[in-house]
């Protein structure tokens, strides 16, 4: 399977330092930040440094360091911001939107923590 990465992706810029984020999680292999149009009271986006376009992507080509940097970065996260449903929390939706027919806006595989009220139904159909 192809993937045809784009390094002028928005989040490629900003893992380069070109454009500033409000960073709330920075590891070796992972960085999160605040989205800038939240859609809910918490929204934060969580990235892998490396070059991948989508989940899948990164699930297939990344190393297992760096899966479970990210993978492990998301659960710190979820309990830093006090959604872990393990952890007290309310709980969280953890979404990735992955190609065309999901929207996906920016060509660098994240994923989206989503919480801080009652979210309602996954889809609206
Ligand atoms: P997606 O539709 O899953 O690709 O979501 C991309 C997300 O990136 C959207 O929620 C945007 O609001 C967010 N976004 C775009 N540019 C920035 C930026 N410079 N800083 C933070 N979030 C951004």
């Amino acid at each position: 399977m192809a993937y045809d990465y784009d390094d002028s992706n928005i989040f490629a810029r900003i893992l380069r330092g070109e454009i500033p984020n409000d960073t709330v999680a920075d590891t070796e292999h992972t960085l999160a930040f605040r989205d800038i149009r939240p859609q809910a009271p918490v929204h934060v986006l969580v990235i892998p440094k490396g070059a991948y376009v989508t989940y899948d992507h990164f699930a297939a080509a990344a190393s297992e360091v760096e899966i479970v940097d990210f993978t492990r970065t998301v659960a710190r996260l979820c309990t830093e911001l006090g959604v872990a449903p393990g952890a007290g929390g309310a709980g969280c939706r953890l979404l990735a939107n992955c190609g065309e027919d999901a929207h996906q806006e920016v060509p660098h595989m994240h994923l989206h923590i989503l919480a801080g009220k009652p979210l309602g139904p996954m889809l609206s159909v």
